[in-house]
């Protein structure tokens, strides 16, 4: 099933680029939280490299059980959830993509206690207050302090779009997100890229890629419903 799945994914990205004219990549991200260490293989073994997951405890987990037969695999691993500081040493020696960096104290922690850090900047585009994320005009800020610390790469922006059937409120989010990224490519900060415009889950990745998202993160359509 995972793998028909992830066809009919990589089937709807290319209608969603087609649609729009685009004829850049976007990268898929299968989001395993939840799942199991058997569903990860078979989804790796139909392709996917870039993999998502929420908490730090359960990709520790399943990055021990599962990096010595990936070493050869350039598996991305991606950290999604909203990042605690006293969880980064966890993360220390191993390779990932924070796409949930949000704050100016988890800049100090991940300085502290890693050689390098690449991240996501996550923007809070829908404005919900249970939502994490920097709010949009806090972004200059934040990245005005991260440029204290050479060794942290911000590669882009994450956003998490409101949970609604409006195409309209969603268009709008994502068309803030996207006029973030490419903002902060004008900026010259040496450790800020617009690499990675993070935008789109199962509900909404087809709208999200017409809105210019180069990356989208899903689980279930790819693994089906979560437990
Ligand atoms: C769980 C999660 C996803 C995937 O959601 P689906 O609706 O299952 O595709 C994507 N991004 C983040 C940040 C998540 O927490």
């Amino acid at each position: 099933m995972i793998r028909e799945h992830i066809e009919q994914i990589q089937e709807n990205i290319q209608k969603a680029r087609q649609a729009v004219g685009r004829t850049d990549d976007v990268q898929l991200v299968a989001v395993t939280k939840t799942r199991t260490v058997a569903e990860i293989r078979e989804a790796i073994a139909c392709g996917m490299n870039f993999l998502g997951e929420n908490r730090v405890q359960e990709f520790v987990s399943k990055y021990e059980e599962l990096h010595e037969e990936l070493a050869e695999k350039q598996v991305v691993w991606n950290i999604l959830g909203h990042l605690q500081t006293n969880k980064v040493k966890y993360l220390k020696d191993k390779d990932t993509l924070i796409q949930s960096f949000d704050r100016e104290d988890l800049a100090d922690e991940l300085h502290k206690r890693l050689s390098h850090a690449d991240v996501l900047l996550q923007v809070n585009v829908s404005g919900e207050p249970q939502k994490s994320g920097v709010a949009p005009e806090d972004v200059e800020r934040i990245l005005d302090y991260v440029a204290q610390y050479p060794d942290i790469s911000v590669r882009g922006i994450m956003c998490i779009a409101e949970n609604t059937e409006s195409e309209r409120v969603l268009r709008r989010q994502f068309e803030l997100a996207r006029r973030i990224f490419e903002k902060i490519d004008t900026f010259s900060y040496g450790n800020v890229t617009s690499r990675y415009l993070s935008m789109g889950m199962s509900g909404d990745y087809q709208l999200a890629i017409k809105e210019g998202s180069n990356m989208v993160r899903i689980g279930t359509d790819i693994f089906g419903r979560r437990k």
